[in-house]
């Protein structure tokens, strides 16, 4: 096996958004910490592919209680975290056809909604996004933000490595052993050694948990579709804009606009790649809701979100295996949630209770914890 022979408090796998900022959190209370990345650069699976908004209508319970307790991490990051904002004033439009009126009516008046929306008159709609067809009704959540993403990660992976911490990229983790009161940690760069791993491996998280023999947690990876096209019209200004029942949506992205089909199909885990059907079918969707006609694409992609059943995180120690630790199923919210998923990661990391400011917002271990999903799965 070859070098280094590493050993640290704590093992994290995975350098996307949920390794980056659990590591962080980590090495600022003391711990030494490793992080472990198979690919060549951090970021490089769905952190690197989201659409990068903070969007407070959207999610379970629990993702709207730790998206909540999130923003000000966003609105106020730590000295020397970032040298600009993360977030802009982007807004988010909810629109509504015909026979959606009635589903639109109670979005609004939906008790987690309120006081996040307001009613939008179609025609102002039209003012706003001067390509919609027809729209019959429509909700507009003025503080939606887009959200830096790439500062985002970097200002986590810098803040890491000025308190100590280590990232091995490259380096696969292929086999976890529970030894003497510590992980024996196989990589494809060499064996390390830690009484604790963290499993923020995003899509890989089951594997991940074969790997050091414990039991799984039903994740499931979806496919979602991205493209940029030229709107033939300037769209910087333009809102977010979605489907009541998201089914497509677009919103400036670098200048150019970003379109999706907002597609979720299982998927194994993968280095995701746009389908042509998926393409297709978003150019549809886009070209019949608009008076777009999508000539070149310039560029695709596509990212998994991954999900459990029930659409919350997992957060929390495996019951069935000393010192594994999980971090996963953060779906289409893992950017937004991340502050506060960290924190809330690390806390329980060291044994700590979950923080003040979540719990006052109803998150509970048990909302959290893996132990909620064995029992569904097995
Ligand atoms: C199209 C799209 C739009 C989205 N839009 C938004 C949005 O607007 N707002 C929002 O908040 N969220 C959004 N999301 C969701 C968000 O991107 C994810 O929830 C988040 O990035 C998940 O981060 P992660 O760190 O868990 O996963 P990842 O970024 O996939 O990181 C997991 C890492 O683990 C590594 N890994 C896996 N197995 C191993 C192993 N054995 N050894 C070593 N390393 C390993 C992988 O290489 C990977 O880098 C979107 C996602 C997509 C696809």
């Amino acid at each position: 096996m070859n070098e280094p022979n590493r050993t640290a408090d704590i093992i994290v796998i995975g350098a996307g958004i949920a390794g980056a900022s659990v590591a962080y959190e980590l090495a600022h209370r003391g711990m030494s910490v490793c992080i472990v990345e198979m690919e060549a650069h951090p970021g490089y699976h769905t952190t690197g592919r989201s659409a990068a908004t903070f969007v407070g209508c959207y999610g379970n319970e629990v993702i709207r209680a730790i998206s909540a307790a999130s923003r000000s991490f966003f609105d106020n990051p730590p000295p020397g975290f970032c040298d600009h904002p993360l977030l802009a004033d982007r807004g988010a439009l909810y629109v509504a056809g015909e026979a959606q009126l009635d589903a639109l009516d109670d979005f609004v008046t939906e008790p987690l909604n309120l006081g996040l929306l307001e009613r939008i008159d179609p025609l102002a709609v039209l003012e706003m996004v001067p390509v919609l067809n027809a729209v019959a009704g429509a909700a507009y959540e003025r503080d939606a933000q887009d959200i830096d993403a790439n500062a985002f990660l970097m200002g986590y992976l810098k803040g890491f490595r000025d308190a100590g911490g280590i990232l091995e990229t490259g380096a696969e983790v292929r086999t976890l052993i529970r030894r003497a009161g510590a992980w024996a940690i196989d990589t494809s760069v060499g064996t390390m050694s830690a009484p604790i791993v963290v499993n923020a491996a995003g899509a890989w998280g089951d594997e991940v948990a074969y790997r050091a023999g414990t039991q799984p947690v039903g994740l499931v990876p979806k496919r979602r579709t991205a493209l940029t096209i030229d709107p033939g019209e300037p769209c910087t200004d333009w809102p977010l804009t979605i489907s009541l029942d998201e089914t497509w949506y677009f919103r400036p992205e670098a200048g150019d606009l970003l379109i999706s089909p907002a597609d979720e199909t299982p998927s194994a885990p993968c280095d995701s790649q746009p389908e042509e059907l998926d393409i297709a079918a978003c150019i549809d969707q886009i070209e019949r809701v608009t008076r777009i006609r999508v000539g070149r694409l310039i560029s695709k992609r596509a990212g998994l979100r991954t999900f459990v059943h029930d659409k919350s995180p997992v957060c929390g120690y495996a019951d069935d295996v000393d010192g594994f630790f999980w971090l996963v199923g953060q779906g289409g919210y893992g950017i937004q949630t991340a502050p506060a998923l960290a924190d809330i990661a690390a806390c329980l990391v060291i044994g700590e209770d979950i923080p003040k400011d979540v719990q006052v917002r109803g998150v509970t271990l048990e909302s959290l914890s893996p132990a909620r999903l064995s029992c569904d799965f097995l």
